[in-house]
């Protein structure tokens, strides 16, 4: 078993594509009968062609999903170093400020491929991120989202409960509506998440003040070890109250490149050749 999610467990298993074999990693559905009414299959089929269309090396593959009898399962490329909050936590004494560096990038064109694909993921954190080989691909959107979800409002009497608050843009907490630009908002703490080792976003602080206080425009600091030009990102084009003031993954990842290929010399990203 590779892990446990709000689905399902996350096995690993062996698919055979055009005679060739494959180790890819299955989410099995725990088994609630809702999930799998005519309706729902349906959707989860049509789903499911969309997703298989989306190629991408920072995104996840998906094969398909089985659906001719309980449980559900959907089959997806296997990541061998799990998901990127706890690889972050585990080694952080090994990951470098380029490494960081690296993933951020890896994460942003991942997002950016999703977006010019017209998917919003909605749940754009570390723990929805995974590490194959060294490179960071994102995962858990679309079918695998949405089944996610519906796992979650069959099991808790209060969904709000299980909102990812500490990633919440500020205006969804209030319309509840998701766009690209408050997925953008996410990445900003992902950014946070990735330059503080896979800690948890507002340390210290109860979910109920984050949301008083995100809405009144508070927001964190940017962690210490993070390049002048990486906190600029994160402060200037993620986390605008107003999402016509945020970035687009485009320019994010653009931005990052840049930096990455040496095209900048700001004095901040001297630093990101220093080990954290
Ligand atoms: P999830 O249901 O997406 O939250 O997944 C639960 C856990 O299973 C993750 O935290 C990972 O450790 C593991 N996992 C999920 N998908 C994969 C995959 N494609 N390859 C390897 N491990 C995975």
């Amino acid at each position: 078993m590779l892990g446990e999610g709000a689905f399902g467990g996350v096995y690993r298993a062996t698919f055979y594509v055009k005679g060739e074999r494959k180790p890819v990693a299955v989410k099995v559905n725990k088994g609630n009968e809702k999930i799998s009414t005519r309706n729902m299959i349906e959707d989860v089929c049509k789903e499911a062609r969309i997703m298989r269309q989306y190629q991408h090396p920072n995104v996840v593959y998906f094969y398909g999903v089985c659906v001719e009898k309980e449980p559900i399962m959907l089959v997806m490329e296997l990541a061998n170093q799990g998901a990127l909050d706890s690889f972050l936590k585990n080694e952080k004494n090994s990951v470098t400020l380029r490494d960081k560096l690296k993933y951020s990038l890896d994460a942003s064109k991942g997002l950016e491929y999703l977006h010019q694909h017209g998917c919003i993921h909605r749940d754009v954190a570390a723990r929805n991120f995974l590490m194959h080989k060294s490179v960071v691909k994102i995962t858990d959107f679309g079918l695998s989202k949405q089944l996610s979800d519906l796992a979650h409002k069959y099991k808790l009497k209060d969904i709000q409960a299980k909102l990812p608050i500490r990633w919440l843009a500020p205006e969804v907490m209030v319309t509840a509506t998701y766009t690209f630009k408050s997925d953008v908002y996410s990445f900003g703490i992902l950014l946070w998440e990735i330059f503080m080792d896979g800690a948890s976003p507002y340390p210290g602080m109860k979910l109920a003040e984050v949301r008083v206080k995100v809405k009144s425009g508070y927001r964190m600091d940017a962690p210490d070890r993070m390049p002048t030009f990486a906190r600029n990102i994160m402060i200037n084009q993620c986390w605008p109250q107003a999402p016509e003031d945020r970035g687009n993954m485009t320019e994010i990842r653009s931005s990052m490149e840049s930096v990455l290929d040496g095209k900048v010399t700001a004095m901040g990203v001297r630093s990101m050749y220093m080990k954290t």
